[in-house]
């Protein structure tokens, strides 16, 4: 049996030095391209074009739209343009995790802020979310073609972030179900990740339910 697809494949196009938006001071970075490669037996053999590209702090991990690299702090300029991509992506899908039923209720929002707050850099209140939930009810993009949009801007660690703060949303109401998992699982599939690097992000996660525990794993 031959074994073939495609997959992204990261290579640096530059590095130097930038001010990170999330460290709030000069750091290492590195310019990173995202490829499409024919794979078989999952080794890449042929480029099939750019994907994306992105600008990583070699500190924090943070990933950037290149344009990042112009940003001074005294130059204003808004804040939101250059949040971290995997910032922008965890709200994002928190938020559609939360419409996907069809309804939100107001310990969901609680849960959502309170997730966005821990994990990010830059905090909201319940009134942003509430503003930002109604922008994104209005956008046609589900999950899985919002995240696949996406990858490209995220490294690893923005990918791990993505899975980590979706499984705390499947937690917040104490429990995590199979129906649950396969949408994470899935997400990750769109993502690229594999599904060992699935088992250890979860594995590593510490299960709610246990005594003592109030569910959520941040
Ligand atoms: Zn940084």
């Amino acid at each position: 049996m031959i074994i073939f697809g495609t997959r992204g494949v990261n290579s640096t196009m530059d590095e130097g030095h930038f001010f990170c938006p999330q460290c709030e001071r000069e750091e290492p970075y590195r310019h990173r391209k995202v490829t499409r490669f024919f794979t078989l037996y999952f080794i890449p053999i042929i480029p099939l074009g750019r994907i994306g590209e992105f600008v990583e702090c070699r500190t924090c991990q943070g990933t950037y739209v290149p344009n990042v690299l112009e940003y001074r702090p005294e130059g204003g300029g808004s804040e939101d343009q250059f949040l971290a991509e995997y910032e922008k992506a965890m709200k994002h899908t928190m938020v559609l995790m939360m419409l996907a039923d069809g309804e939100i209720d107001e310990q969901e929002m609680i849960a959502v802020r309170d997730i966005v707050n821990k994990f990010g850099h830059h905090d909201i209140t319940l009134a942003e979310l509430e503003v930002y939930t109604n922008a994104v009810r209005n956008s046609p993009d589900d999950i899985s073609t919002y995240l696949k949009n996406i990858a490209p801007s995220l490294n690893e660690h923005g990918k791990e972030t993505i899975i980590k703060c979706a499984l705390s949303v499947a937690a917040a109401d104490g429990h995590i179900d199979d129906r649950e998992i396969d949408l994470v699982y899935q997400m990750g599939e769109v993502m690229g990740m594999s599904s060992a690097h699935m088992k250890g992000i979860l594995g590593e996660m510490e299960m709610p339910g246990a005594a003592g525990n109030e569910g959520g794993f941040v």
